[in-house]
């Protein structure tokens, strides 16, 4: 049996000769870091960088942040800890999904710390570390109102009862998710609080040294200081998108992130001569129209058709037509544009700017999956 993880390996000339590409500002980056460390000190600083860093880039992230004293990382599979080992990251990684027993090897051997979320895993882990004859490091993950994974908050006591018997493995933190903490309506949010605390209770009641405590996300972070406990665990704010465009902008977090292409191609489009597959659009007049090479296969979704606008030479102008799988038509209108000419679908062209937000509007979804759908294919650039 033979897998692929990631795209086949190029050359480094190989890979950045696609006019389309995604630039990342580390520098942005690094700001977006200092504000969040600022906000929640003293509380350490855990930076979640699943599904590629959030589109940003998994391993030159995470370099970055090593260097610029993240207390912690986190990702949400066992193969991105794995990439990150392999690339000699050496903080503490947690990983927030859910283990599979045949993965706790992997775990153990790459130091990389599970999520323990039901008895039966953590004595499965248990049993493969007696074997391996090294202690497994372990975040108990409590359920307080998200039905994802975790220990129901009324089992809490029971199950970390029998967590603390397990010889060889070793509690490093406790921690719970926000449902719905980038909400303004913060009800749910404090009671999930208040379970969290509840859960808490079991080490002073048993004299037992509480580990780190984390809960708080990016929209908890924004709103909520009494949820920072030892730790803070934010994603999206550290990539300088805010996680709702209901919250205050306690922090001035910039986007790291400029997706751009360039125009291969110019034509005049006659009236009465549809655009693109399925014939959906055409004009009533004469129009100027370039093609851009990138699509949904690149990640620029399909559902935002006929609502995506690009910047070009300082000014916005709408893709016309369904977006196919690699390419895009721009209706320029009476406008010029040559080959070559820049074309940026997501970022400032120090005039104007597309958000996250924006292609999430016209996506039909939020900002997280537009930044996630950006995928491998598209190389990716650092400032
Ligand atoms: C994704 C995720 C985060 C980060 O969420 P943001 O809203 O991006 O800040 C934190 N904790 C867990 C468990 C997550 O899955």
């Amino acid at each position: 049996m033979t897998a692929e993880y990631n795209h086949p390996t190029i050359s480094e000339d190989e890979k950045i000769i696609r006019p389309t590409k995604v630039e990342v500002d580390l520098n942005t980056l690094k700001n977006n870091f200092n504000l969040i460390k600022q906000l929640a000190s003293p509380s350490k600083v855990n930076i979640v960088l699943k599904a590629n860093a959030y589109g940003h880039g998994l391993v030159r992230v995470a370099k970055l942040l090593q260097e610029i004293g993240a207390d912690y990382l986190s990702v949400a599979v066992v193969e991105e800890g794995i990439l990150l080992r392999k690339a000699g990251i050496k903080m503490p990684i947690l990983v927030l999904g859910g283990v599979w027993g045949n993965q706790v090897p992997l775990f153990i051997n790459y130091d990389l710390h599970i999520t323990a979320s039901s008895l039966e895993k953590v004595k499965q882990i248990n049993e493969i570390s007696t074997q391996l004859k090294k202690k497994a490091k372990v975040h108990i993950k409590i359920d307080t109102g998200m039905e994802r994974i975790g220990v129901h908050y009324y089992n809490s006591d029971k199950f970390l009862e029998a967590v603390y018997k397990c010889e060889n493995v070793l509690v490093e933190g406790i921690y719970s998710h926000f449902a719905n903490a980038d909400s303004t309506d913060l009800t749910h949010t404090k009671l999930q609080l208040e379970r969290f605390n509840e859960s808490l209770q079991f080490f002073d009641k048993n004299s037992i040294e509480t580990p780190i405590r984390h809960i708080a996300n990016s929209g908890a972070m924004l709103q909520m200081s009494e949820t920072y406990f030892d730790m803070v665990r934010p994603g999206i704010l550290f990539y300088g998108v805010y996680p709702s465009k209901d919250l205050p902008r306690v922090i001035d977090v910039k986007p790291a992130l400029t997706w751009k292409s360039l125009v291969v191609y110019f034509k005049v489009i006659k009236p009465g001569h549809p655009v693109g597959y399925g014939l959906t659009w055409q004009s009533n007049k004469n129009i100027r129209a370039v093609t851009v090479p990138v699509g949904y296969g690149d990640g620029y979704l399909r559902s935002m058709s006929h609502k995506a606008k690009v910047l070009l030479n300082k000014k916005l102008y709408h893709v016309i037509g369904s977006i196919s799988m690699d390419q895009i038509i721009v209706n320029i209108e009476d406008n010029s544009a040559y080959n070559g000419d820049e074309v940026f679908l997501l970022g400032s062209d120090g005039t104007n700017s597309i958000t996250a937000e924006d292609l999430a509007e016209w996506a039909g979804t939020i900002p997280y999956e537009i930044l996630t759908n950006i995928n491998t294919r598209v190389p990716r650039i650092y400032k």
